[in-house]
């Protein structure tokens, strides 16, 4: 009886609540997809600044690794369109 066994609850029992607009598990794919989607953007934006200065060679490394922020970004949001889905919480 330490009184800290509210820690061990897994995040997903907590969200299973009836409060569904509270859920933890969304929040954190929510903040997970916008951390995604603004490393896609710089990836982007660094790609549109070198594109006139970087040789074929950076020009290539740039832009995979847009494309994989691309990649990252899209399973972000299929993650979280897939917990939605599943556990039925609100899509906001
Ligand atoms: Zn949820």
């Amino acid at each position: 009886m330490t009184g800290n066994s509210i820690e061990q609850i897994p995040v997903h029992d907590l969200c299973s609540n009836p409060m569904k607009q509270s859920c933890q598990m969304k929040s954190d794919l929510v903040a997970a997809q916008q951390q995604a989607a603004d490393a896609y953007a710089r990836a982007v934006t660094d790609l549109a600044r070198q594109i006139s200065v970087a040789s074929r060679r950076e020009y290539e490394l740039l832009n995979q690794v847009a494309e994989m922020a691309r990649k990252r970004s899209e399973q972000a949001h299929t993650d979280l369109e897939n917990h939605i889905a599943i556990h039925g919480c609100d899509p906001v």
